[in-house]
């Protein structure tokens, strides 16, 4: 691959690979401790984040925050502190020197630190009619897509926090949204399933998994087996969102130690099992996966960073 004239030339002090909440943290600290940072990533600044409707229990926010604003604000906090960001796609790192090589489609990046906070990328169910509806009914973002779905009948899948805020986010537009998840009890918090418990709008649909989605150019039924008896049922729905967990985006860097699903195992520093090349946010290995342990996961790693630099 060839090198990207410019950029190149240059040797960073800091180079975070993904923009999310982890990442603009860790640029935030860099910047701030007059590190040189890029920050690189392939899709808008803010992360995942930016696609929720609301942040509700990151602190500080009494009324909570707009995920959009939110991911803006960290945005432009890093490059208060001169964090440059650089929009591409990373294919592989090389971590074998003292100067670790980011090759990306737009060149080849030089930095003496790494911070990966790649994050991570929805799952998906792997069963007939989900690739071929993806965009024509099936969506994984609610807050981009929601409202396509006014006056109509959705469905979500999953039973974790992200299946059933977005459920809830989704009664706000559809006639009717059914909650499908696998199991007869959610995984999600109590507070949400109060909340859920508390909307008419929505059904939960226990110990349910879906077989397939048929349609024409557009998506019509969910097919749906019921676990406990083995009925199958159908449902019409306009719209399917998918929130069954996620895949840690670590498959372009090797060496580092990983868990048998892909995070990445860190120490509480952030140090991962090659020096200089640390991890923060969704990425690692790690109890919760929240914003705000991500932010403070960026914080890590940036200032051990510094300190790898003798700062
Ligand atoms: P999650 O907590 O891992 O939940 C995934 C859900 O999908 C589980 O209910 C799981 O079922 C189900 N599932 C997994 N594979 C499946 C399959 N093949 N078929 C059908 N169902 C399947 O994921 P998440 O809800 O995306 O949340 C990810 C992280 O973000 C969590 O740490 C969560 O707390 C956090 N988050 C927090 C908030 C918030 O605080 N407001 C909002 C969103 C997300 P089982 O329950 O049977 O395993």
């Amino acid at each position: 691959m060839g090198s990207r004239s410019g950029k190149e030339e240059k040797t960073y002090d800091m180079i975070v690979l993904g923009a999310g909440p982890a990442g603009l943290s860790a640029a935030i600290y860099g910047g701030r401790a007059q590190m040189s940072t890029l920050v690189i990533e392939p899709r808008m600044a803010g992360g995942e984040i930016t696609l929720s409707d609301r942040l509700d229990n990151y602190p500080g926010f009494p009324e909570g925050i707009g995920g959009f604003e939110f991911g803006m604000l960290l945005e432009k906090q890093a490059a208060r502190f001169g964090a440059e960001m650089f929009s591409t796609f990373v294919e592989s790192v090389d971590t074998e020197g003292k100067i670790k090589k980011v090759i990306t489609s737009a060149g080849v990046f030089f930095g003496q630190t790494l911070i990966v906070a790649t994050g991570t990328v929805p799952r998906t169910l792997g069963v007939p009619g989900e690739e071929s509806f993806t965009g024509r009914g099936i969506s994984f973002c609610a807050t981009c897509d929601g409202p396509l779905f006014r006056e109509k009948t959705t469905v979500v899948i999953g039973g974790g926090d992200a299946a059933v805020e977005e459920a809830l986010y989704l009664s706000r537009f559809a006639t009717e949204v059914f909650l499908i998840h696998r199991r007869d009890t959610l995984r999600a918090v109590p507070y949400l399933q109060t909340k859920l418990t508390e909307n008419p709008k929505v059904t939960f649909l226990g110990n349910t998994i879906v077989k397939e989605f048929k349609g024409n150019q557009k998506l019509e039924k969910v097919i749906l087996n019921n676990v406990a008896d083995d009925s199958i049922t159908e449902i019409s729905a306009d719209g399917a969102f998918l929130y069954i967990g996620r895949i840690p985006s670590s498959g372009f860097i090797d060496g580092v130690e990983k868990d048998s699903q892909g995070y990445i195992i860190t120490s509480e520093e952030m140090e991962t099992t090659i020096p200089g090349v640390f991890a923060a946010g969704d990425i690692r290995r790690k109890f919760l996966r929240q914003v705000v342990t991500a932010t403070a996961d960026g914080a890590i790693a940036a200032t051990m960073a510094l300190k790898y630099l003798g700062g």
